[in-house]
């Protein structure tokens, strides 16, 4: 054997091997390996015969040296990974707990269901569409023109070579209810939409709506600003103010939308509410009667009112949150107080 040659190569890796032994039982393998009585630190030992005899003390010295730092440093792995399980040991399990605070519900849930029952004791039935739908049912049938701004890719989530799309708000709900059933109808639908945005404090790329629709043979618009109204109320509190603006939907004509007098300053004027004492909360308008049309509805004999409204907005609103990635970040300090 080449003496020198193994003693190199034994100090450069059983020092390593010592330091990252994970566990007791790998740490005495190496001890064996290395110091054992057949080890490799023994064997070189047997060989000093093969050495010159004025070389024999000088590598002696040096082997004794090399054991005794490996020595020590198995003495020391050992004492570290006993520290490590004493941690574990200190773990009582038989102990009783202590308080467990489970978190409350997410506050777009609480508000997807207060608006549904709300809804649904005022006579509203609720329905549900694909998040998944066609060109033709999220943007023409509710009389986007083909050049309208918010098909633009830029807007919508296109699925590959095909005119299918992840919906980008629930108004097609209001197009399949209709082209499936004969009116009248009374519903809410409730869901997910998808637009492409960068995510900062106001913008998701996937956010909630509540549709609404009532058509019947009289309905007209002091309906929607009665049903409305009786909603803020029911949603908010009873005493909350209201006004409605004229706007613009490609799907209704008149177009509104519906304000509540701030809820922090009840309509002086903060921060909140941009100083001018008014938070939006939904869309609203008469069902255009080309929307009709496209559905094979009678705008002659039928007529109604459709809404819409964020719930994530409305959650911001109602719990005075002021960052939308709070409600998707399950983190349990933001959760537990609700
Ligand atoms: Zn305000």
């Amino acid at each position: 054997m080449n003496f020198k040659k193994e003693y190199e190569k034994l100090a450069s890796i059983a020092a390593d091997e010592i330091l990252s032994a994970k566990g007791r039982e790998k740490l005495e393998e190496i001890k064996i390996k290395f110091l054992g009585r057949k080890g490799q630190l023994s064997l070189l030992m047997k060989n000093l015969g093969s050495l010159e005899a004025e070389e024999r003390p000088i590598w002696g010295g040096k082997l004794n040296s090399l054991k005794k730092k490996l020595t020590q440093a198995l003495e020391e792995k050992v004492k570290e990974l006993l520290d490590e399980s004493k941690k574990y040991e200190a773990i009582d399990y038989t102990l009783p707990t202590g308080d467990i605070s489970l978190p409350g519900r997410n506050p777009v849930l609480s508000v997807l269901e207060d608006v549904s029952e709300i809804f649904t004791e005022m006579g509203f039935g609720i329905a549900y569409g694909p998040e998944i739908e066609t060109d033709y049912t999220n943007f023409t049938a509710l009389n986007f023109m083909d050049d309208h701004p918010a098909r633009d890719m830029h807007d919508t989530f296109y699925l590959r070579d095909s005119d299918m799309l992840l919906r980008t708000h629930t108004s097609p709900v209001q197009i399949r209810i209709m082209q499936n059933y004969p009116p009248p109808y009374k519903f809410i639908a409730p869901g997910k939409c998808y637009r492409r945005d960068t995510i900062d404090a106001s913008h998701l790329p996937v956010f909630h709506q509540v549709e609404g629709l009532m058509v019947d043979k009289d309905v007209n618009f002091s309906h929607l600003k009665g049903i409305l109204d009786e909603f803020a109320r029911r949603f908010f509190k009873e005493k909350i103010q209201t006004r409605f603006r004229p706007s613009f939907f490609p799907f209704t004509e008149p177009s509104a939308e519906m304000d509540i007098a701030c809820t922090i300053c009840e309509g002086k004027g903060c921060p909140s509410c941009g100083g001018n004492g008014w938070l939006e909360i939904l869309g609203a308008g008469m069902v255009d009667p080309e929307v009709f049309r496209h559905c094979g509805v009678d705008s002659n004999i039928w007529q109604g009112f459709a809404f819409g409204m964020g719930v994530e907005r409305m959650a911001m609103i109602k719990y005075g949150i002021d960052d939308l990635r709070l409600f998707f970040q399950n983190d349990l300090r933001f959760l537990e107080q609700f």
